[in-house]
């Protein structure tokens, strides 16, 4: 086969494809993103806990999470792609069991209306790669007066250096 018969079979069989349901779905106008990955792929790398967080918008228990209470200085990272999303000296003491903090690193995240759980929430999620975070509620503490409440298992930790 030549190049150009394979180049016009493979026309011809993502045509075909896109009429399937699936196709038709994952063709539709998405947020794109730096880092993109099929769901297998996202599967394959993560912990189940962290899979289902951040590809399926999981919440983890409250205080399943080690991240709950840490207190040393350093960095919150995406567990999905690394992205440092949180800082320490934004981190505060909210009693939910989940990591909170007040205000987020600057580019690290987006927010989106979810209204799947009897209220509307606004969802937190990575800006580099869309893994869901958590969510923000607007009973936090000072300056920001945001509470942003984080599934531990869909970050990483990352102690400072002295
Ligand atoms: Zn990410």
């Amino acid at each position: 086969m030549t190049r150009r018969e394979g180049s016009k079979f493979l026309g011809l069989s993502l045509a075909a494809l896109g009429l399937g349901g699936g196709m038709a779905k994952a063709a539709a106008p998405a947020e794109v993103f730096e880092v993109n990955k099929t769901d297998a792929e996202w599967k394959a790398m993560l912990s189940p806990e962290a899979y289902n967080t951040l590809r399926h918008e999981g919440t983890e228990r409250p205080n399943s999470s080690p991240l709950a209470g840490e207190h040393r200085k350093g960095v919150f990272n995406c567990a999905g792609c690394n992205l440092a999303v949180f800082e320490s000296g934004t981190k505060f003491e909210s009693g939910t069991g989940w990591p909170s903090f007040y205000d987020h690193l600057p580019n690290a995240v987006a927010i989106k209306s979810d209204d799947t759980f009897f209220m509307t929430r606004t969802e937190v999620h990575c800006h580099r790669c869309g893994g869901h975070l958590g969510h923000v509620f607007d009973d936090g503490p000072k300056p920001t007066g945001l509470r942003y409440c984080m599934n531990g298992v869909a970050m990483k930790f990352v102690a400072a250096t002295a």
